[in-house]
Order: C-alpha cells, then sequence, then structure tokens
C-alpha cells in the first residue's frame, strides 16, 4: 500500500515536472547540471586566461589613486574598456560627473548588476611591494583600502560572461557600475533614490579582503549618515576689538564638547567621529565661519537617526551659547547592510570549488613582513584555508559601513569579498596598499571575477534561483524592516569633495600613472624588486 502511493506520486511528480518543463521552455531555456557546469568550466577558463588584462587594469587604477568624486582618470579609463566591448556607458548619474552605468543585453532574462567601489584613502601613497612605508608622493592620496581591484573584477567576469552568454544564447543583461566616493557614502542612497536600480533584478559586489568570502543575513558593520555642521558668527580684530567678535569657531568647538560629553552615553555598538573642515584662517581674525563634519553610526536606521537628531539639538546649542546661527548638510548615508541568503549561499558552493589563490613564497614574504611592520596581532601572511560562509550576527558587531546597505534595501544583493589584501592590516592606511599592486591582488582577483561569473552563470541558467532570492528579499528581509532614505529629495550629493586635494597633488601624481604600452607591471615600471623587505 505504501509501495503502491509513494510510486504514484513520483509518477504524478514526473508528469508535473514535464509539463513544467514544456511550458517554461518556451520562456526560459531549460539546462542540464551538466550543461550548466560546461559553461562555468568554459567562462573559468576564460576569466584564468585574460588574468593579464585584470593585471593592467588593476595597476593602472592604483596608479590613478582618485579620491571619492574624482574618479575622473579611473572612469574615463575603465568605461573605454566596457564600451569597446559593446556596452553602451551611461555617465553623470544623479548628477556625479564621475558616475556611470555600463549595459549589455544578450536579450531577455535577468538584469543583474555587477559592482565595485574605485576611489582611494587621503596621504595613503604608498610603493607597491615595499614592506615598510615609502610613500610614491609625499601627502598625496592612495590606495590605502584596496578599491583599484574591485572594478577589474567585475570587468573581468563581465566580459567572459559576455562571450558564454553569445555562445550559449543565455538571455539576460549585465549592468556594470562603479561605488563612487564610497568612502564618502556618496553615491548609493542617491542612485537608489532617483531609481537607477528600478528596472534591476539582483545586485553582486564586490570587495577587496584577505580571503575569498560571503555572507548573508545582517552584516557586521553599521550604518550612519554623514553631517556637517557650519556655524556663522562675526568676524572683529582678535586683540583689537574682540568683544565685537562672535567666533563660529568657539561654537563648533563647543558642539564638539558637548558631543564628547554624550559620548559617554551612547550604547556600544554606535560610534561616531569627526573632523573641522573650517577652523578659521588666522588667529587675529575672529574667525566668522567654522565647520565641522561628523559621521554617526550605528547598527539600525532608527539608532542613527536617533543620533543625528541629538547633533541637531547640541548644534542648536552651541549657536544660542555663542550667538552665531547653525546650519548644516548632508553629505553621505549608508544603511546597515543585509544580504541576500539564496545568492550567497549559491556563491559560496562556487567559493568552494573555486578555492584560494596559491601564493607564491614571494607573495608570503611580503604579507609577513608587513605584518609585522604594522604590529598585527595576525603574522601567519596569506590566508590558505577558505572562511566558513557568513551567517546572520547572532551578537551585532560594530564597525564600518558602506552604502551598498542602501542597495541592498533595494533588490536582493551580496558583496562578494576577494582575497587581494594582507589579512591583519588596520585598513585606510599606506599598509593596507603595498599589496594591492603585486601578484597577491592580481591572483586574488582573477579568484575574485571567477566567483561573480560562475555565480552569474548559475541564476542566468536556473531562473528559480532569482525567484527564491526574491523571495527571500521580500518574506524575510523586508518583513520587519523597511527601507527609508536617508536623505531627502532635495539632497545634492556633495561632489565638490576633495576637489582641492587632487588639484593639489595631480601634477605630481601624473608622472607615476601605469604605462601598460612600456612595461608589463607596474612593479617593473616603478624599478620594484619584489619583495622589497627591510
Ligand atoms: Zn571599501
Amino acid at each position: 500500500m505504501i509501495m503502491h502511493y509513494k510510486v504514484s506520486l513520483l509518477t504524478r511528480t514526473l508528469l508535473l515536472a514535464v509539463v513544467f518543463q514544456v511550458t517554461t521552455s518556451q520562456a526560459q531555456q531549460k539546462f542540464s547540471k551538466r550543461q550548466i557546469e560546461k559553461i562555468k568550466t568554459e567562462t573559468l577558463n576564460q576569466v584564468q586566461e585574460q588574468r593579464k588584462n585584470t593585471q593592467v587594469m588593476i595597476d593602472k587604477v592604483f596608479s590613478f589613486a582618485e579620491l571619492g568624486f574624482q574618479e575622473f582618470e579611473t572612469s574615463a579609463y575603465l568605461t573605454k574598456i566596457l564600451e569597446e566591448a559593446g556596452f553602451e556607458v551611461k555617465t553623470g548619474l544623479s548628477g556625479i560627473p564621475t558616475s556611470w552605468m555600463a549595459t549589455w543585453s544578450s536579450g531577455e532574462g535577468p538584469v543583474i548588476a555587477l559592482g565595485s567601489d574605485v576611489d582611494c584613502i587621503p596621504k595613503a601613497s604608498q610603493y607597491p611591494g615595499v614592506a615598510y612605508h615609502k610613500p610614491m608622493v609625499e601627502g598625496a592620496p592612495g590606495h590605502g583600502e584596496g578599491h583599484n581591484s574591485g572594478v577589474p573584477v567585475i570587468i573581468t567576469a563581465a566580459l567572459a560572461l559576455q562571450e558564454q552568454m553569445k555562445k550559449n544564447k543565455l538571455g539576460g543583461t549585465l549592468v556594470i557600475w562603479p561605488g563612487i566616493a564610497e568612502e564618502q557614502l556618496g553615491s548609493k542612497a542617491w542612485y537608489v533614490r532617483d531609481g537607477y536600480f528600478d528596472k534591476i533584478d539582483m545586485c553582486i559586489f564586490t570587495h577587496v579582503s584577505s580571503n575569498l568570502s560571503v555572507s548573508y543575513g545582517q552584516a557586521r558593520g553599521t550604518g550612519l549618515i554623514s553631517v556637517e555642521y557650519t556655524f556663522d558668527g562675526e568676524s572683529a580684530h582678535s586683540a583689537g576689538a574682540p568683544w565685537r567678535g562672535r567666533s563660529a569657531l568657539d561654537a563648533a568647538e563647543l558642539m564638539n564638547v558637548a558631543w564628547n560629553y554624550k559620548r559617554e552615553h551612547l550604547h556600544p555598538l554606535k560610534r561616531s567621529h569627526s573632523i573641522f573642515t573650517d577652523a578659521g584662517d588666522q588667529p587675529n581674525v575672529v574667525p566668522s565661519k567654522a565647520s565641522i563634519w561628523y559621521y554617526f553610526r550605528d547598527i539600525t536606521y532608527e539608532g542613527i537617526m536617533e543620533m543625528y537628531d541629538d547633533a541637531n539639538h547640541i548644534a542648536e546649542g552651541a549657536a544660542l551659547m555663542t550667538k552665531t546661527k547653525v546650519s548644516s548638510r548632508v553629505l553621505g548615508s549608508a544603511w546597515p547592510r543585509h544580504f541576500n541568503k539564496v545568492i550567497a549561499e549559491k556563491m559560496y558552493e562556487n567559493i568552494q570549488s573555486i578555492g584560494l589563490p596559491e601564493w607564491s613564497e614571494a607573495d608570503q614574504q611580503l604579507a609577513k613582513a608587513v605584518q609585522e611592520e604594522v604590529n598585527s596581532n595576525n603574522q601567519k601572511g596569506l590566508a590558505t584555508e577558505l572562511s566558513e560562509l557568513g551567517k546572520p550576527q547572532k551578537n551585532p558587531v560594530s564597525g564600518g559601513s558602506d552604502d551598498i546597505g542602501d542597495i541592498s534595501w533595494t533588490i536582493p544583493t551580496v558583496t562578494l569579498r576577494f582575497p587581494s589584501n594582507i589579512p591583519g592590516l588596520q585598513g585606510h592606511h599606506w599598509s593596507n596598499a603595498i599589496a594591492m599592486a603585486t601578484p597577491i591582488a592580481h591572483k586574488g582577483a582573477t579568484a575574485g571575477a571567477k566567483t561573480v561569473a560562475a555565480t552569474v552563470i548559475d541564476f542566468l541558467t536556473q531562473p528559480q534561483l532569482l525567484a527564491d532570492a526574491k523571495a527571500y528579499f521580500e518574506n524575510v528581509q523586508s518583513k520587519e524592516t523597511q527601507y527609508r532614505p536617508m536623505i531627502t529629495e532635495k539632497d545634492p550629493p556633495p561632489i565638490y569633495l576633495n576637489k582641492d586635494i587632487m588639484k593639489q597633488y595631480r601634477p605630481e601624481m601624473e608622472q607615476f600613472y601605469f604605462d601598460e604600452t612600456k612595461y608589463d607591471s607596474y612593479l617593473e615600471q616603478l624599478n620594484i624588486q619584489y619583495p622589497t623587505l627591510k
């Protein structure tokens, strides 16, 4: 009896499967497991063959070393590659001159966004491959975060995918885009606000790291709002008639003092930091203008907005105390990140079959020397074992932010972290630039590109995956949390940021731009012995 029931159920299931296959095959081509594996293998081989191009792109962007909103050389260079490959490039998104989106389609199918950041870090100029502090241009910006590697990963994957999509008649659209001014959290919330992701089904983002990994659920770290407060006072001769002045700098300093008292009462998961962006011109003139710029971070939207509200009160208090006026401007924002379970699990299967790169003795020597140089608590060199699939944080951990958070609350998204950097460094520092134009970065990027490409193949060949990813986004992720932008309809992106710094250093930096027509690698152009140890 039980036996009979099982058989009839099986027959019915098979019949249903046949009917389902017939109806769906008209809309979407059906691929067997073997066919998918074959396409994947070919794609991965192609990525491997493209490693020279990947290296050139990484070295080139490293040499441009452009700060947020000033990624002009980087964007011109990368979009040219995509245009030549037949992508249609749109620039000037949300009024940001360095922004772009490059689209290529092989017909009806999923619309998949592939992105990564491109900006660098102030005062992080550093010779690659040299295991101690040696700036290329003293005081200049440098890739002390490693954002020079991300879009090369994406482009390498996209070009391989393009070939396979044509060859196997895989319908779909690839949308390549860079995170502009990620360090200022200055573009992605604007893209969401202005609808650039409305017609995109899912996003695979990548970020440099020291392992090949992916996670789902609430990510480690925080979201934030970035706000600059400007005080307006009255100038006077600081010695001749100080009683006639109303110091804007006094107000900014008092705001800072008050916020530092407030800090005692912040929950440990909250973080905040500030710099003075205008502190007057010279001591004998009472400063009529002064500005202080804050990042307010927390693990929830509500917590972030609460800090923002508290800071607004403190700013008003400081203005009252000094008889000055205060205004504020939102310069950036980032939602706490939540990554998609379905995409992450599929991607992690690919990570396991691709694995970590094979590091050379020279790679390990450099890594260990840098770890020792910065007194890292990890002095084991480069990662040789894959990390686990990242699960939702049981006990949330505070830390950095990334405005990919806003994308992750708009469409199903994951961030692939790829092993192009040395583990155990402090971040936003010259030491984080050392590996970024060496074989470590190049090999890590190839592993990253393979993972991106393989995962996209999965989503192009198995429509159910995208449906499941969307179901997770709708029914699990968005069940209790509703995305609300932190920026208003009117907030413009602060595209003037970093203009003066780049203007100051650009002429000296230009002399170091990588010339791939003359040199095989950037290390060769700079005449660096790899690795250069103390
Ligand atoms: Zn970053």
